[in-house]
């Protein structure tokens, strides 16, 4: 991948990180306390919960948009994480935070699915407890 490339995916990665750091209406509605009467409780209970959930979904794809970002620098951006094969363009363009081609990521989403936690970027909380 030519440095102009490189220079391109970093722009759009530093972009979805400000915007992800930025947060969404989705943060205020987490922050909203006893502000309703109580006949908006359920409602803004069910609101938080999704909020939270929305967080959670944003905080890992944050992650994964930092550590494409450190592959930048290190020179690795690009490049499977499993097979070191390159990744297609057309994929990083669709998803410039992939780590893995395409049928990695096959291969690991159907290990995942199986129960097997095959990257460090997975939470392993909920198997060590379990
Ligand atoms: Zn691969």
């Amino acid at each position: 991948m030519s440095p102009k490339q490189i220079n391109e995916f970093r722009r759009l990665l530093e972009a979805k990180k400000n915007e992800l750091l930025a947060g969404g209406s989705d943060r205020e509605e987490i922050l909203i306390e006893n502000a309703a009467e109580d006949f908006d409780r359920l409602q803004q209970q069910l609101n938080r919960e999704v909020a939270i959930r929305n967080l959670d979904r944003e905080s890992k794809l944050l992650k994964e948009v930092q550590a494409a970002l450190n592959r930048i620098e290190d020179g690795s951006y690009g490049i499977c994480l499993r097979c070191e094969e390159e990744i297609p363009e057309k994929r990083l363009r669709a998803l410039p935070w992939a780590a893995y081609c395409v049928s990695c990521q096959e291969a690991i989403d159907r290990m995942r699915a199986d129960g097997e936690v095959v990257d460090e970027s997975t939470d392993n909380s909920e198997l060590a407890a379990a």
